[in-house]
């Protein structure tokens, strides 16, 4: 399986509670490296453009002022079969039915504020990369 790279974000839920070392660690502990890392404040407009494929869907502007309610770390991660690494150490979209020892089990508060974002296929993880990084930003 070759190295592969995945976007992911810490959610407003996560950084408020200072969880930023502690999530990192444990994407760590699975083998992944944070091969670019940003603390931002989304806009609603760049949260709206982010989250445009969930723009029918009923929790949508919920969602984008959640993202907007504090800042968001945006992160590159690396490693062998990223994507979907990422996806198991995130854990299930509900808290409630995510897995033992996952980043969402351990720390989401609801199916909304779930602490981590990841992207869910490779194709939209470069799509997202680009949306926060450029190249230069990245040192794999
Ligand atoms: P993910 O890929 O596991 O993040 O899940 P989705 O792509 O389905 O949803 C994107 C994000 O929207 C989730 O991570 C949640 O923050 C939020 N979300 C998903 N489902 C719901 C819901 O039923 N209600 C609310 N309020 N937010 C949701």
């Amino acid at each position: 399986m070759a190295s592969e790279r995945t976007l992911s974000i810490i959610k407003p839920d996560a950084t408020r509670r200072n969880l930023t070392g502690a999530v990192n660690a444990l994407l760590e502990d699975a083998g992944l490296r944070i091969i670019a890392q940003k603390r931002i404040r989304l806009s609603r407009e760049r949260a709206e453009d982010f989250y445009q494929v969930h723009k029918e869907r009923p929790f949508y502007n919920d969602l984008v002022t959640f993202m907007t309610s504090g800042p968001v770390v945006v992160q590159v991660l690396e490693g062998e079969d990223a994507v979907l690494l990422n996806r198991k150490v995130m854990g299930a979209t509900d808290p409630a039915l995510a897995n033992a020892g996952t980043i969402r089990k351990i720390f989401g508060e609801s199916i909304e504020a779930n602490s981590v974002h990841g992207s869910d296929s490779p194709d939209n993880a470069k799509t997202e990369i680009a949306f926060f990084f450029s190249e230069g930003e990245i040192t794999g």
